[in-house]
């Protein structure tokens, strides 16, 4: 039987670690490992299967690669040693990329919202971080999510944790402009590695 098809060089060629996909003998210990693989859709056995199957659109419109926490397990266990996790994230970045990752994803929206306050100052700004999130699906749900995490956050608060000044502007680095030229190129690299135009 050929394990060889267009889908499978597709990740071989463009997903993080993907050329390892090959190596999955199918044995099922990360299935079994994953702390969280009773409530995905697909363990990532059955994701290697079915990229090996070629059922691309399944695979990258599945929301079960945004949903690995990256512990580990599954690669502390895996007799082939696949980079489990790595591919996982890979394919996340991936079915991004192409527009494909499922819209409202939680984890993906949270990796967004994370993305875009660390860019804008070269720091992560924890209280608007924090309040984009309880915002997201509009100011009644905000308040509502702010009520019910107040303890949360108001420990933080004592703790130090989150300074309510940061609503103002917020710490950041110095270089602003170096670290942003570092990110472009970092991004330029990476899509010239993967053969990609946009990210
Ligand atoms: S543990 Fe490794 S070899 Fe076994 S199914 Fe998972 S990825 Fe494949
Ligand atoms: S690293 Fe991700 S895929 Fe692997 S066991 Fe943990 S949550 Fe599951």
């Amino acid at each position: 039987m050929s394990y060889r098809n267009d889908f499978l060089k597709e990740v071989e060629e463009n997903v993080e670690e993907g050329e390892w996909v090959k190596m999955c003998m199918q044995c099922g210990v990360c299935a079994g490992s994953c702390p969280f693989g009773p409530h995905w859709e697909h363990s990532p056995q059955k994701i290697f299967m079915m990229i090996r199957a070629g059922e691309r659109i399944q695979v990258l419109s599945s929301d079960s690669m945004w949903m690995c926490t990256s512990c580990y397990n599954c690669i502390v266990r895996c007799p082939r040693k696949l980079p489990i996790t790595h591919i996982m994230h890979g394919l996340a970045n991936y079915a991004h990329r192409l527009g494909l990752a499922p819209k409202g994803q939680p984890t993906r929206v949270f990796a967004k919202t994370f993305w875009d306050n660390l860019v804008k100052t070269g720091r992560v700004n924890e209280l608007k971080l924090t309040l984009s999130h309880y915002f997201r699906d509009g100011f009644i749900q905000g308040i509502r999510n702010a009520l019910a995490m107040k303890d949360i956050g108001l420990g933080m608060m004592k703790a130090r944790r989150i300074n309510p000044m940061e609503l103002f502007g917020g710490h950041g680095l110095q270089d602003l402009e170096g670290f942003h030229a570092i990110v472009a190129k970092a991004r330029e690299i990476e899509d010239r590695k993967k053969g990609l135009k946009n990210g």
